[in-house]
């Protein structure tokens, strides 16, 4: 196949997995405060009030980036690749599959917020769970240990995620 053919398939396909998964932008792993106005939107306030998660990136809005094709789109936000992206551009896993890692490790992610006592809103998600998974995996105290589905929720996705996800590259731009 032509260099320029295979590296604009590459492309494609590494959007189609980022516009799949998001948690570039749902404040999972990194905060991005882009303010909306920057960019000539005025979100509804309610739209800014309920982000899926605490550090949602504000112009990410009904699961998409408002400034996808937009060429002020911060260069951090194309820099940034995970392993998976990684992986993925080296044609070492195919679309689908990352796909599928990243729907059990999104779907391990809400399940797990849902039960999470109360969240912290100036940390990143993931963050915070690995604070939580630390004070509780060697808590034995019947009063105070959270139900055992929640932690192995959390042992699933912290093993997901630093086998697929971490560490990022390209953050720094
Ligand atoms: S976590 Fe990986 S696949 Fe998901 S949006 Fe970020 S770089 Fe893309
Ligand atoms: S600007 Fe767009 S791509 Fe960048 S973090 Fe925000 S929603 Fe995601």
């Amino acid at each position: 196949m032509p260099r320029q053919k295979k590296n604009s398939d590459a492309a494609a396909r590494s959007s189609q997995l980022c516009l799949s998964c998001g948690m570039c932008c749902l404040g999972i792993f990194f905060f991005q405060e882009n303010d909306p106005r920057q960019f000539g939107l005025e979100l509804e306030k309610s739209a800014r009030d309920d982000p899926p998660y605490p550090l949602t990136c504000p112009l990410y809005h009904n699961s998409a980036c408002l400034i996808y094709d937009d060429p002020r789109r911060p260069s951090i936000c194309r820099a940034c690749q995970c392993q998976l992206l990684i992986k993925l551009l080296a044609d070492e896993i195919s679309l689908e599959s990352g796909r599928q890692i990243v729907r059990e490790i999104k779907t391990l992610l809400g399940a797990i917020k849902k039960r999470m006592p109360s969240l912290d809103k100036s940390r990143p998600f993931f963050f915070l769970v690995g604070e939580f998974w630390k004070l509780h995996q060697k808590d034995h105290s019947s009063a105070h240990r959270p139900d055992g589905p929640l932690l192995m929720d959390i042992a699933a996705v912290k093993s997901l995620v630093h086998r697929y996800i971490l560490p990022f590259e390209g953050l720094d731009k």
